[in-house]
């Protein structure tokens, strides 16, 4: 799902260091857009410890509705099977503004009661393994008052291409039972569904699957026969009703050359066609695209398509994305959704805790297809960057992983800078933990698909899947950046003596009773006066950290640039300084006296084990000496050597660290 609006992003100095910039930001016109907040947040229905009992095998919703109206009427089977040893009561949901006409249970007329949204049928007494049928009658209409996205149910007027009437349904998060009667549990995927909408000519009906057949009847009615034969979470099911015309072209599947039908509901006018027919066009491109990417389309029997609502967004509806609209500017709002069919709808998140797994995958989708078109070299890198700016500047906290006790707060699982972009983000760093491997990356994303193809998934299970081919232990960057809260800050100071850069990295974070270090790996680009430039990765595991690099060919540096190719969250002040006096310095190497005549005494805190490197180095870089020692106190006969300035680098392990004396 993606509500839709443009973010114009200012504030790009932020991230940026203080001597270079990258060009390629400043024209590009694609920003990051977002979703718009979703009414009020209150509280949903999730499935009883009674709906449990059943495990829901297809749902056949026979519906009449009409363009102008939420008002519904008709019956909806739902077949299941007993998974309890003895089912004795049978629950499902369907908000209460519905009247029920009646229930059949297996053709018998039963009782029926009514408790909230609950709706019951006891003593039954069916044992496990029972198929039984659940035939509900039902007629009436919901009615919220309009809050945006967060009813199941809409209906109103579309002024854009003329004056069209629409009805649509949108149940994600947990408003299914705002307009049909169902099991509103994630885990619990029918095996397939039928929708059969009767309606009033003009008006067309789009839903999922495939279109079997449009039914004249009298009094001007048609029945619009829709059919799916893949496995469907309950959310996923919908209808749209209105004046449409179909506009139904084909895409190739890269791996098996089939056509894909891809079927267009859109309204019946010759300027809405023109208006929306260039990004309907470029859905076929899109589709080879993330066939290649992510293995193939996962409907291929069935068909792809989109109807048009007048919604601030658009809905991944499994095989035709229902959406506000499909003019250029919706060009990613589109790319997302279809990326949806696969991280969303083929494999679905198996609780709203795991929201990521659905929307943060198709928000990076929006950058993968920029990435195969326009190619990874271009000026794209402003959608990496404006999506990390988007969640620094924010300044929220929280984590990706949505909480428990917000699982039925919709405002919560569908934030913007958590859920989408920082979750968008959390895709590219994995990219780079791998080594921006593309073939691996892909693979991995793949072998998710494969393995939980027509089910529901955890983080836990795509974590698994990334270390099993990556042989990578990705603990601790889930740990931190997916349950853990915000971001690095590092504040970067350096130094140059002579082919010696010195670097004194400090990281704080925005989250810090949450989250207070992020082991990371970020990247430096190093100009040189002479306008050469190499980019050097460094592994920061401290809240203080000092690097040494060495510079090759007498070179000086000109200025340094953080993450120069946007692989990171986290926001950074990079500073010059005059002297190493300037670096801040922690406490758990001490030096004394300083300045010194004859020797220096050098004494390590009990928490730098192992060998210790000691090189000295002289104003000019030049490398005086190197001993090691395992010694917690050492002392450094400095007596032959001419007065001056000296810095001496203590190696330990994988950390560095740098003192200043004087003789
Ligand atoms: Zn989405």
């Amino acid at each position: 799902m993606k509500p839709k609006f443009f973010i114009f992003l200012l504030s790009f100095w932020l991230l940026m260091p203080i001597f270079s910039f990258a060009q390629d930001l400043q024209n590009d016109n694609n920003f990051v857009d977002a979703h718009k907040s979703i009414g009020n947040a209150s509280s949903r229905l999730l499935p009883t410890d009674v709906q449990n009992a059943y495990d829901v095998k297809w749902y056949f919703l026979n519906l009449n509705a009409e363009s102008n109206t939420v008002a519904l009427s008709g019956d909806v089977t739902i077949k299941a099977q007993v998974i309890y040893n003895v089912m004795d009561t049978f629950s499902f949901h369907l908000h209460n503004n519905y009247y029920i006409d009646s229930v059949l249970i297996n053709g018998v007329k039963t009782n029926v009661i009514t408790h909230e949204h609950e709706r019951l049928i006891t003593g039954l007494g069916m044992p496990k393994n029972t198929l039984f049928n659940a035939q509900i009658f039902y007629h009436g209409a919901y009615n919220s008052g309009g809050a945006f996205l967060a009813d199941g149910i809409s209906s109103t007027t579309d002024s854009r291409w003329g004056e069209f009437s629409v009805t649509w349904t949108l149940s994600e998060a947990n408003n299914a039972y705002h307009w049909f009667p169902v099991k509103q549990d994630l885990k619990d995927k029918a095996d397939s569904c039928r929708v059969f909408v009767t309606t009033t000519k003009p008006n067309m009906v789009a839903s999922n699957g495939l279109l079997k057949k449009v039914v004249d009847l009298p009094a001007n009615k048609v029945r619009y026969e829709w059919n799916s034969t893949y496995p469907i979470d309950y959310y996923l099911i919908f209808i749209a009703v209105a004046e449409y015309q179909d506009y139904s072209i084909y895409a190739t599947i890269p791996q098996t050359g089939e056509q894909l039908l891809i079927q267009n509901f859109i309204y019946n006018s010759p300027e809405c066609l023109a208006d929306n027919k260039k990004v309907m066009d470029e859905t076929k491109e899109m589709i080879k695209a993330f066939s290649e990417m992510f293995g193939k389309y996962p409907f291929s029997s069935e068909k792809y398509g989109h109807a048009l609502a007048k919604l601030g967004g658009a809905m991944e509806h499994q095989t035709m994305t229902t959406t506000g609209g499909l003019m250029s500017n919706w060009e990613s709002t589109i790319a997302h959704e279809l990326v949806h069919q696969w991280f969303g709808d083929n494999v679905t998140c198996a609780s709203w805790q795991h929201i990521w797994l659905n929307e943060g995958f198709a928000r990076y989708g929006e950058y993968l297809w920029r990435e195969y078109k326009f190619g990874k070299e271009s000026a794209f890198n402003s959608f990496k960057y404006n999506i990390i700016n988007s969640v620094v500047n924010n300044g929220k906290t929280g984590s990706v992983f949505v909480p428990l006790n917000d699982i039925d707060n919709e405002n919560r699982i569908f934030n913007t800078t958590l859920t989408y972009n920082k979750g968008g983000v959390l895709v590219h760093m994995i990219r780079y933990e791998i080594g921006d491997n593309d073939e691996l990356f892909y693979n991995i994303l793949q072998t998710y698909q494969n393995r939980f193809k027509d089910k529901v998934a955890t983080a836990e299970d795509f974590k698994n899947v990334a270390e099993e081919l990556s042989g990578i232990d990705f603990t601790t960057f889930f740990e931190q950046w997916y349950f853990g809260e915000g971001y690095p800050k590092f504040d970067i100071k350096w130094y140059q003596n002579g082919n010696q850069l010195v670097l004194n990295s400090a990281q704080t974070t925005t989250a810090p009773s949450a989250t207070p270090l992020f082991k990371v790996t970020y990247e430096l680009q190093i100009t040189y006066s002479d306008n050469s430039s190499e980019i050097i990765p460094f592994y920061h595991d401290e809240t203080n950290k000092q690097f040494v690099y060495n510079i090759s060919d007498n070179k000086t540096v000109n200025s340094i640039f953080f993450d120069p190719n946007y692989w990171l969250l986290a926001s950074s002040t990079i500073l010059k300084t005059n002297s190493i006096e300037d670096f801040v310095e922690d406490k758990s190497i001490t030096i004394y006296p300083n300045p010194t005549t004859t020797s220096l005494h050098i004494k390590f805190e009990n928490s730098l084990q192992g060998t210790k490197t000691i090189s000295l180095y002289d104003v000019t870089g030049k490398n005086i000496l190197t001993i090691n020692t395992q010694d917690d106190l050492y002392t450094l006969d400095v007596n032959s050597f001419p007065s001056g300035t000296y810095f001496i680098s203590f190696k330990i392990g994988k950390n560095v660290f740098v003192r200043k004396f004087n003789k």
